[in-house]
């Protein structure tokens, strides 16, 4: 079969000839529905140098897949062939207490995982393929009626870390709250739908992008605000004052962690989700009173399956522009230059 692959670091993946993967016990291989190409993919290309990472090329790109179950190995009784399903992307040890709570992101025996803090497409062969070996059937999450691995595969990624991020803040986000969204691509434009539909919070979006912005009002935005020198005072202004309760901040460069923390509140949340590689300066004078600063990673099992629920009910949706594994590498060029709005799926 032909596959899309990470070959070294610093460079652009290569679509190669490989062989079949088989299903040795426990596991399973899927048949790709639906690959999406997510700006991580972009950093493993061109930010990461050996030895920064656990792991190594070579190996398959593709960590959000979804498709339908082609073969399973000995012992998988549970997983019919041709049912459609969605992979859950982090891969721990399977056993430890946080990969039996689902949370295999923050495994504790990384160690004992296919690769430590990877999973298919970081590190072990993922979803820009036709097949796709999964380690263990408890990776694949059944897709609910009415939802198409084309459609969900981005919620696998791009819906499920917003999800997460958004949900630890739930009890900061009542009716009178703010949040603001900062990067309305992949991961940024299901944010906003994620917060209209699980809180009854008003939503700013941020971008420097005007189709972003667009995007944005149709995902629900109750307010779109250009990246830049004002951003700060009219999300201040639509706040009177006040300020974002919840800052989900999708980018991490330099620039837009110093919007977060000129526009969140007391008592409120700034969450880094993008791996732009800035830094916020911490002290007592820097951030308001009670600011939580994290970084989240990924999301749970549980939080994959809430989602998908999310996207089987229609009430969120990935806008999505398809590639064939032919043009995987435009896709990628594409969503580098900012011409992607919402996600790029690659349809092997
Ligand atoms: P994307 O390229 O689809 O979207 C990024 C958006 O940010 C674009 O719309 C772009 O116009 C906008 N942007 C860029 N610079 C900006 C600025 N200065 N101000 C405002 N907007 C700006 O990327 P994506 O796939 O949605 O990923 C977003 C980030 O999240 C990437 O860094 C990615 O690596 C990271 N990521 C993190 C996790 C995690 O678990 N923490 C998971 C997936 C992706
Ligand atoms: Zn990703
Ligand atoms: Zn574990």
């Amino acid at each position: 079969m032909r596959a899309l692959r990470l070959q070294r670091w610093k460079n652009e993946p290569e679509l190669v000839e490989v062989p079949d993967p088989e299903p040795g016990p426990g596991q399973v291989v899927i048949r790709v529905g639906g690959a999406g190409a997510c700006h991580s993919d972009l950093h493993l290309m061109h930010d990461f140098e050996p030895g920064q990472l656990p792991w190594d090329p070579p190996f398959t790109l593709g960590h959000e897949n979804a498709g339908w179950i082609h073969a399973v190995g000995p012992g998988v009784h549970h997983l019919e062939v041709g049912t459609p399903v969605a992979v859950y992307g982090a891969w721990g040890c399977g056993r430890c207490p946080r990969c039996l709570a689902g949370v295999e992101t923050y495994c504790e025996n990384p160690t004992e995982a296919p690769v430590p803090g990877g999973g298919g497409g970081l590190g072990v062969d993922g979803g820009m393929a036709e097949l796709m070996l999964v380690p263990d059937a408890r990776l694949l999450v059944p897709l609910p009626d009415g939802l198409d691995p084309r459609d969900a595969a981005a919620l696998t990624d791009a819906g499920l870390t917003p999800y997460h991020a958004i949900r630890r803040s739930w009890p900061k986000l009542p009716p009178d709250a703010t949040a603001v969204v900062i990067g309305i691509g992949g991961l940024g434009h299901l944010a906003v739908q994620i917060l209209k539909v699980t809180t009854a919070a008003r939503v700013v979006a941020v971008d420097t992008r005007d189709e972003a912005l667009e995007l944005a009002e149709e995902c629900g935005a109750d307010l779109a605000v250009r990246s830049g020198h004002n951003a700060a005072s009219q999300i201040r202004r639509a706040t009177r004052g006040r300020g974002a309760d919840v800052v989900i901040d999708c980018v991490g460069v330099d620039a837009t962690l110093a919007l977060a923390a000129s526009v969140v509140r007391t008592l409120g949340d700034l969450t880094i989700v993008g791996i732009g590689g800035g830094t916020l300066r911490l002290g007592f004078f820097t951030i308001p009173y009670e600011v939580s600063v994290q970084t989240t990673y990924w999301g749970s099992r549980g939080e994959l399956a809430e989602v998908l629920e999310l996207g089987a009910r229609g009430l969120l949706r990935a806008t999505t522009t398809t590639f064939s594994l032919d043009e995987a590498l435009e896709a990628y060029r594409a969503l580098r230059q900012g011409a992607i709005t919402g996600r790029a799926v690659v349809v092997p």
